[in-house]
Formats: structure tokens, C-alpha cells, sequence
């Protein structure tokens, strides 16, 4: 019996029609595909990106040398030469070099950063041509993200 419906729909073209209807119905619904990379879907709040270091309303590097971020990196990948500067009471990073090349943006340096330094930021086009552009030096390290105009 299932076998002669079958057979009769096949002449009634009735599949072919709701198919058409449902495509139909389709053109008229809000676009769920993005036209990447010419539009670009704004991450999660909580997306892990590139690793930048911060300053305060001075301009002052924020980060104060504690180690608390070297020492929790599960794949030691921050390097810090602390300093000390004329009028400033806590020691600043002389040299901060990250090799992004191995972080696995897990977030633990920023969670254990109790000066708001550091931040993973929202940039997900990370990829390179060149091992050595994975190195970041505090110069490399300041540079703001790019700022993107996401799709709605
Ligand atoms: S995100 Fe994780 S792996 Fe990357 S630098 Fe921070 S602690 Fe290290
Ligand atoms: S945890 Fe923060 S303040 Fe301490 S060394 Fe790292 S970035 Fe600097």
C-alpha cells in the first residue's frame, strides 16, 4: 500500500510542491549565513582571543611584575623582564614577550592577574604566514584591537 502511494505522489508532483513552498517560505526569513569575510558575526563576551596588555588612564603600564602570569601559563609562554622606574613605586615590565604560537587560550594568566593588566581580546583572525609574526614583544603587545564593524 505504502509502495502505491509512493507511486501515485510521484505523479501528483505534491513533493516537488512542498518543496517549493518551503524554499518559497525561506525567502522572505531573516538570512542566517554570514558573508565572511566581508561581514563578520561579533564572538561570545566571553571568547578568548590575543593576549594585550593594558595601561591605566595615565598611560602607565598596569602590569606591575608579580609573575603570577608566568607561573601559571600551562605552556610558558610569557616572558617578563621587570624594571624599576624614577616616580614610579611598583616595578614595570621592561620586556613582556608572549609567543602566541603555543597559547592555548585557556585564560588562566588573565584570571591570575589581580591588576587588570592583561586581557584575551576579541580578535579571531590570528592566523600567519610566518612563524615569527606568533611573537609578540610589549611593543606588539600594546597594539589595540582592531576595531570591526560586526554583522547584526
Ligand atoms: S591564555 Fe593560557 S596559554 Fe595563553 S598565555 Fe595565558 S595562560 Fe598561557
Ligand atoms: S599577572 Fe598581571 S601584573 Fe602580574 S606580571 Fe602578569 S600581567 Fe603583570
Amino acid at each position: 500500500m505504502k509502495g502505491l502511494v509512493n507511486f501515485i505522489k510521484t505523479f501528483n508532483y505534491k513533493d516537488l510542491i512542498q518543496g517549493a513552498a518551503v524554499t518559497f517560505k525561506h525567502q522572505f526569513k531573516k538570512t542566517v549565513t554570514v558573508q565572511y569575510p566581508k561581514q563578520k558575526l561579533k564572538p561570545f563576551p566571553r571568547f578568548r582571543g590575543r593576549l594585550t596588555l593594558l595601561k591605566d588612564e595615565n598611560g602607565e603600564d598596569k602590569c606591575v611584575c608579580c609573575m603570577a602570569c608566568v607561573r601559571i601559563c600551562p605552556t610558558q609562554v610569557i616572558e617578563i623582564k621587570p624594571g624599576k622606574k624614577e616616580g614610579r613605586k611598583t616595578r614595570y615590565p621592561e620586556e613582556y614577550n608572549f609567543n602566541m604560537d603555543r597559547c592555548i587560550f585557556c585564560g588562566l594568566c588573565v584570571e591570575s592577574c589581580n591588576f587588570g593588566a592583561i586581557k584575551l581580546n576579541d580578535e579571531y583572525e590570528l592566523a600567519q604566514y610566518s612563524r615569527k609574526d606568533f611573537y609578540f614583544n610589549k611593543e606588539k603587545m600594546y597594539v589595540p584591537t582592531p576595531k570591526v564593524e560586526y554583522k547584526k
